[in-house]
């Protein structure tokens, strides 16, 4: 075994990273993962780390599954690979088809795979245009999105995505793909003085000002998670989407949920859809559909769309190589039933979430938690400089990247989106572990405290 020098060595020298500066890291040195089980990683230096973040939103079973693992090596051993191109199908696929039609909303019968949540969305734009093509309204081209949206980083889902940041390298959006403001109460209603429920019907409301400025016979979709993810966990006020559903059913839109992060029991649902309370014509999914074990991601189509593409359609000249790869489809099999036994769905919903929920209201007196919000094991807490104004701290004293620090000083990883600090651990977290997280939690947030008290921030 290498030691941890000699891996960032070679990492600096030739792995490019994803969303990295690449000199800065090489500089630095990368932290070298080495193994992990149940919630905890461990490094190349033996420290243990608590996953509050499921590695990237997707371990949500846990590392060290047997089932998927042994999933995984019977299906490459039997069938490594075949394609679905060929007017050609493997069990696992079809298996995942069917039980993928039964643990979603009724509306939903068929499955597109992809390998990913972007091409997940890259499908969503082709096919969405595709239909309104059939329906003799080619016209209708536009998708209509929302700033700090996340829906991946391809042409397409960096276009969907509301990322300014991302926009401004490589010419993006994409044409027809627009953007409304997102639902973020604390930072665009809380200063207007509107309650939550109130802020919730105005921010829906800017999607029907949005259609009528494109016209209404242009807009092909609008596109949400139902809780903003890499946007820094925004749980939007319970009166913004179903008074969106309304707007797109009041146009003949269709509406599209990006459950990449939402899907397969984060919220206490099955689908974030489902907490939310809308019911979309199409769904993105990928990460915890298969625990992040391998990568698969796909489209969830629903009777509407489905029944159109199908019956007049004919080719659909659109699909992937991996769509419904065998092994991937072999673990997501053993992912959804694994979350079936273990009823960790049911467990997000009436137990470890409101558990978490209480812990985090417990943080509100913290001197620096503006904001807190959970939603099942989703969680974020706002760290600003004056909770009774809400005035947020200097973005370039980055106070969140501070306490990411201490966070990853002292064994827990928790992700800092600006100044928003969030958390979605694995589902099969324990009410005790959730103790010790938090117990990091607080940790992190006093040694915050004490930084920025000592450099006069406060
Ligand atoms: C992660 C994510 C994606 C992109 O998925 P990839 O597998 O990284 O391509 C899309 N939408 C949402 C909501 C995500 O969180």
């Amino acid at each position: 075994m290498r030691t941890t020098a000699q891996w960032q060595a070679a990492d600096a020298s030739h792995f490019l990273h994803p969303f990295t500066d690449f000199g800065a890291l090489a500089r630095k040195g990368s932290r070298i993962i080495t193994k992990a089980e149940n919630i905890y990683l461990t490094d190349s230096e033996g420290q243990r780390i608590l996953d509050a973040m499921s590695g990237l939103w997707c371990v949500n079973v846990g590392y060290g599954q047997q089932a998927l693992i042994d999933a995984a090596t019977r299906q490459l051993k039997e069938l490594p690979f075949y394609n679905a191109f060929f007017q050609t199908a493997t069990p696992p696929a079809i298996e995942l088809a069917e039980l993928l039609a039964e643990v979603t909303p009724p509306q939903f019968q068929h499955v597109f795979f992809a390998g990913s949540g972007s091409e997940g969305n890259d499908t969503i734009v082709r096919m969405v245009r595709r239909y309104w093509d059939i329906l003799g309204q080619p016209e209708r081209q536009v998708i209509i999105s929302r700033k700090n949206g996340y829906h991946g980083s391809t042409m397409a889902g960096a276009s969907l995505g509301g990322m300014s940041y991302m926009h401004a390298q490589g010419g993006l959006p994409i044409p027809n793909i627009t953007h409304i403001d997102q639902p973020y109460w604390y930072e665009n209603g809380r200063p207007q003085g509107l309650s939550r429920e109130d802020f919730g019907k105005v921010a829906a409301g800017w999607l029907e000002q949005k259609i009528l400025e494109v016209g209404p016979e242009k807009v092909a979709a609008f596109i949400g998670e139902p809780i903003q993810g890499a946007g820094g966990v925004i749980v939007p006020p319970e009166t913004y989407w179903p008074e969106i559903q309304r707007i797109c059913d009041k146009y003949g839109i269709l509406l599209v949920s990006d459950e990449v992060i939402c899907g397969f029991g984060r919220t206490g649902n099955w689908w974030g859809c489902e907490t939310m309370g809308f019911r979309p014509d199409l769904m993105t999914f990928a990460k915890g559909v298969t625990s992040g074990y391998i990568p698969l991601g796909g489209v969830m189509v629903g009777d509407r769309v489905a029944k159109v593409l199908i019956e007049q359609g004919g080719d659909f000249n659109h699909g992937y190589t991996y769509s419904g790869h065998p092994v991937a489809c072999a673990v997501a099999l053993a992912n959804i039933k694994l979350i079936r036994e273990l009823k960790l769905v049911e467990q997000v919903r009436e137990n470890t979430g409101p558990y978490l929920a209480a812990q985090f209201k417990a943080l509100e007196d913290h001197p620096l938690v503006g904001e807190q919000q959970t939603k099942g094991l989703m969680g974020a807490l706002l760290l600003v400089k004056d909770k009774a104004q809400g005035t947020p701290f200097a973005s370039e004293l980055e106070v969140g990247m501070v306490c990411r620090g201490h966070c990853f000083g002292n064994g827990l990883i928790m992700r800092a989106v600006g100044d928003r600090m969030i958390i979605a651990p694995p589902l099969v977290i324990t009410r005790a572990q959730v103790d010790e997280m938090m117990a990091l939690i607080r940790r992190a947030l006093d040694l915050t405290l004490t930084d920025v008290r000592a450099k006069g921030w406060l």
